[in-house]
């Protein structure tokens, strides 16, 4: 337990140092080409430090580091055991850091420090955790053939996996596919979102001194169309982890098609359904989650439950529970414990989120919200914004905002809110509260979705896996089933006399 006051973590962020460079073959390095750019602290607008600027050369250098040291085994052919300790090291050494893991993500995106301390820096010690104890715990299968033959079928590591991850969780994103890759013996090469690319390079740092053999985790921070085109594009690269918008998993597909045809899986948007049933018995907590649902980490969350259907009895006194929720998570400093929620990841985004408030404000009914925030005068802040009798076609109901706006939308029935909640093209987390457990499994069941949340909202663990239908994705992070997706399945016969 952390327990830092403003002043504490203000003075433990201006001693920090930042590493901006590369990490490629076990090394701290500059892009090839000498460019660098700035890593901005989105709560200020001061540059915290001039990052590599990673391109195509890197990459060739990254993945050519990768693959020497699979085929020399030097971690591919490791004993799983011994992958297991260096990996629980790293877990360790990531505790050991937490408060610095959570400055790097906070100073980065804008999140709050109190939520990096205590949900995205220990969830990627424990997530490393998680995966180093089952690398010598899952077994292989020898298949029912018959005698004179003993056939193997084994999973084995792809090779160089390629990683590129969003903004929203620098830290965990990074986590959920290296910790996973590394697992399964291959090498990595990850490309951290331009935003936010600084806790990935510690993590790199850290896993080095964990014991993670040099070229089996690369880290190369540059842009998506340069950096992230180079990994999709590669001919060396065998898998692609993504996750981040539609449009780009989209393009990753492309890039495996015009390539080598890497397997690519992709975990992208989401605009994910809040069902409230009137006969859901504790509406102070459904409204509670419900807001927790839309405006943690700023509502940049893929799952956030950004549309909200509530059965027309119960509608007008949920919605009011709801405004005096919002009007007490007021954005604030994110190095602030007292702050509600943080800063927006940069000005860009601000201003799209600002664009789909202005536009809703002429088509459904503001009532909470609505406008930018300052905090010294300064920042990309957004209020908890919420719009009420929002059209079921309405872009903010269909759109995925990325940011701290709520659409409610009444419902007259089961069946209506079920259709409203699947007729989305995303696919990832839906959440339902009732306290009928026949309609709750009901409505589970109708949802084509990843995860469907009863009584609670985004529910995950590394137990269980993490990913969407339809345009959010099929990628599957987190539990074992993250393990399959990077291996192959290989058959050895072995012919003998019987
Ligand atoms: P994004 O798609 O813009 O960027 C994601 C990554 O792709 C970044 O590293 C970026 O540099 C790279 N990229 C961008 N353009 C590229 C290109 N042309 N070629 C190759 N790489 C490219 O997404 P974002 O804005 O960083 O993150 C927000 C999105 O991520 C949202 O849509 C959110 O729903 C999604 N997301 C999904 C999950 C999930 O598990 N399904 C989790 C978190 C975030």
């Amino acid at each position: 337990m952390v327990d830092l006051s403003f002043s504490d973590w203000k003075s433990r962020a201006a001693g920090l140092s930042f590493r901006g460079q590369a990490f490629i073959d076990g090394k701290f390095v500059d892009a090839v080409s000498g460019r660098t750019f700035d890593s901005i602290n989105p709560a200020n607008g001061s540059v915290l430090t001039a990052v590599a600027e990673c391109d195509a050369e890197d990459v060739n250098l990254a993945v050519a580091a990768g693959r020497r040291a699979f085929e020399d085994g030097r971690w591919s052919r490791m004993a799983p055991g011994d992958r297991k300790a260096v990996l629980l090291k790293l877990a360790d050494l990531i505790r050991a850091n937490l408060t610095e893991m959570a400055l790097l993500d906070s100073l980065d995106m804008g999140k709050l420090v109190t939520d990096a301390v205590t949900v995205d820096a220990p969830g990627s010690a424990h997530f490393f955790q998680w995966y180093a104890e089952a690398t010598d715990k899952v077994y292989d299968e020898v298949a029912p053939t018959g005698p004179g033959d003993l056939a193997l079928v084994s999973r084995v590591p792809l090779g160089v996996v390629g990683a590129v991850t969003p903004w929203n969780f620098p830290l965990d994103m990074a986590t959920w596919k290296a910790a996973a890759a590394l697992a399964a013996g291959n090498s990595v090469v990850l490309k951290p979102a331009e935003q936010s690319p600084l806790s990935a390079l510690r993590l790199a740092e850290l896993a080095a001194e964990a014991g993670v053999p040099d070229g089996v985790f690369n880290v190369v921070p540059g842009f998506g169309h340069t950096a992230g085109q180079a990994l999709g594009l590669h001919m060396d690269v065998d898998c692609l982890a993504f996750t981040g918008s539609t449009g780009i998993g989209k393009k990753f597909m492309e890039y495996s098609g015009q390539s080598n045809l890497k397997q690519v899986w992709p975990e992208t948007g989401g605009k994910s359904p809040n069902l409230v049933f009137a006969d859901c018995e504790d509406l102070d907590t459904a409204a509670d989650m419900a807001a927790f649902g839309i405006f943690f980490n700023q509502g940049e969350v893929c799952s956030a439950n950004s549309r909200l259907y509530v059965e027309r009895s119960i509608k007008d006194a949920f919605v009011e529970k709801l405004i005096a929720r919002a009007e007490g998570m007021q954005p604030g400093d994110p190095l602030d414990p007292s702050s509600k929620m943080g800063a927006i990841v940069d000005e860009k985004q601000t201003q799209g989120i600002m664009k789909f408030v202005e536009a809703g404000n002429a088509s459904a009914n503001l009532v909470t919200g609505g406008a930018r925030h300052y905090v010294d005068g300064k920042g990309c802040f957004v209020q908890p914004t919420i719009f009420d009798d929002v059209s079921h076609d309405n872009p903010l109901a269909r759109d995925e905002i990325f940011g701290p706006v709520l659409s409610v939308i009444a419902f007259d029935s089961e069946d209506e809110a079920v259709h409203m909640a699947n007729d989305s093209i995303y696919g990832l987390a839906a959440s339902v509260w009732t306290d009928n457990l026949s309609r709750a499994c009901r409505v589970a069941d109708r949802l084509h979705v990843g995860t469907v949340s009863v009584n609670t909202v985004d529910a995950l663990s590394a137990q269980t896996p993490f990913g969407g239908m339809k345009q959010s994705g099929f990628g599957r992070d987190l539990s074992l089933h993250s393990l399959e997706k990077y291996t192959g399945l290989k058959t050895t016969w072995i012919k003998y006399k019987t």
